[in-house]
């Protein structure tokens, strides 16, 4: 029998669901929670470079606003499909519960390959997305934010449209936004190092000296690259990071086991995330196929890339060395896989935990922009990390205390959060 495809929608609902149980929560709240409240589903016509059209297919869904306006990135990706962006939608929700900041969770995508994409033509489909959920959206309804392929000018464009069809500023219509155009100091770096941020608590709970380990990275973009320079920061060793390559349509894994500066390969990556393959030999990189990442003898792996990445087919390969696995990027690891981790004791700090850090930087944007006041990288930076560190703490005490997996003890508070505000607003 052929296997059914992998689903993101289907798997966020399954770990809902197992929660749920255990919370005994009221049916009515669990038909709630394990949807998205609202969905846009619309097209986006542009004009290309070559004076003809293409429509491309966008969304935008919010699974909650409960705890407040929703929040979430939008991701430029060929490969999106509905359900993946309602995944990541409800992700969104227990990410910003899990960290206790007053946002509910959304997401929204565009399927298209940005690699095939001018800067107009980019432009234009942002212009395009923002038209079509414009009384949808905002500050105090749902705010977007940059995610896959999508970054600060992606957002600034929006911005731009956002503020034309009504005819006044917005700042805090949407987050990640350049530096002096409304953003806040630290949120490129925020997301990769808030993952270190819990790397370095969860380490520091294992009796592990963290400049004494190894460490594996999947993916070279945003959150990767920062999280790996704020590991090294911290003393700790990178031995491979993997990679997209747009040319060759594949992933590669770039090993040098005396260790990797991220800085030296930053250099020769391009704006993708793709490490220029005759560069990286001259510097002695290894290149090795891309899945090797998940079986180097490292104490920590960090997929950092997309979600099912770490599945039934690959989770037997991990090392006998690995203690810790960091979620960098959003459902990295199927249920499947997650059960042999967790039987296998190894610490898991899951997605929207770990790399709760970008969003936690848009929510004090957000604060800063309607201050009209701008904080200091050193301001933004010591607050990020009390945050982080405080959820870490708040999951990994009740883990211990009711002996759970750190997924579903993470689970347990942000579900708990939710559940109470649907319930002490009156909706069900
Ligand atoms: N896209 C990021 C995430 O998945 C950030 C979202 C935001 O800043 O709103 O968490």
């Amino acid at each position: 029998m052929e296997k059914k495809p992998f689903n993101a929608f289907e798997m966020a609902q399954q770990q809902f669901d197992g929660v749920a149980e255990k919370l005994g929560l009221d049916p009515a709240v669990r038909d709630l929670l394990r949807n998205p409240l609202r969905e846009y589903h619309f097209l986006i016509p542009i004009r290309m470079d070559d004076g003809g059209y293409k429509v491309f297919p966008g969304y935008r869904v919010q699974h909650n606003d409960a705890r407040g306006p929703c929040k979430g990135g939008i991701r430029f990706h060929p490969h999106e499909t509905v359900d993946t962006v309602r995944a990541l939608a409800m992700w969104m929700t227990w990410k910003t519960a899990v960290v206790d900041i007053p946002l509910g969770g959304g997401k929204g995508g565009v399927i298209c390959d940005p690699h095939n994409l001018s800067d107009r033509e980019q432009e234009a489909l942002c212009r395009g997305w923002v038209r079509q959920v414009a009384k949808n959206v905002g500050h105090e309804q749902d705010v977007p934010a940059p995610d896959v392929m999508t970054h600060g000018q992606h957002m600034l464009w929006m911005l731009d449209e956002f503020e034309k069809i009504h005819g006044a500023k917005y700042p805090g219509f949407i987050t990640g936004k350049p530096v002096g155009m409304g953003g806040s100091l630290g949120r490129t770096e925020a997301t990769g190092y808030g993952v270190m941020f819990t790397v370095r608590e969860a380490m520091k709970e294992l009796g592990l000296d963290i400049s004494k380990t190894l460490a594996a990275f999947q993916g070279f973009g945003n959150v990767s690259q920062y999280a790996a320079r704020l590991y090294r920061q911290f003393g700790g060793t990178i031995i491979c990071v993997s990679c997209w390559d747009q040319a060759e349509k594949t992933t590669f894994t770039f090993r040098r086991t005396k260790g990797i500066d991220p800085d030296e390969l930053i250099g020769i990556t391009n704006k993708f995330g793709t490490i220029d393959k005759a560069k990286a030999k001259a510097l002695g990189y290894e290149s090795l196929p891309g899945d090797a990442w998940i079986e180097q003898e490292a104490d920590l792996l960090v997929p950092a890339a997309l979600e099912n990445q770490i599945s039934g087919a690959n989770v037997g390969k991990i090392s006998k060395r690995v203690k810790v696995i960091a979620e960098g990027a959003n459902g990295p690891t199927t249920p499947e896989a997650d059960k042999v981790i967790a039987d296998r004791g190894i610490f898991m700090i899951p997605d929207f935990l770990c790399n709760a850090g970008g969003v936690t930087c848009s929510y004090f944007e957000q604060v800063q922009n309607n201050m009209n006041y701008y904080w200091g990288l050193e301001e933004v930076l010591s607050r990020l990390d009390e945050k982080m560190t405080s959820a870490f703490k708040a999951v990994s005490d009740l883990a211990r205390k009711k002996n759970a997996y750190m997924r579903e003890a993470a689970y347990m508070i942000a579900i708990s959060r939710v559940a109470e505000a649907v319930h002490r607003r009156g909706w069900v």
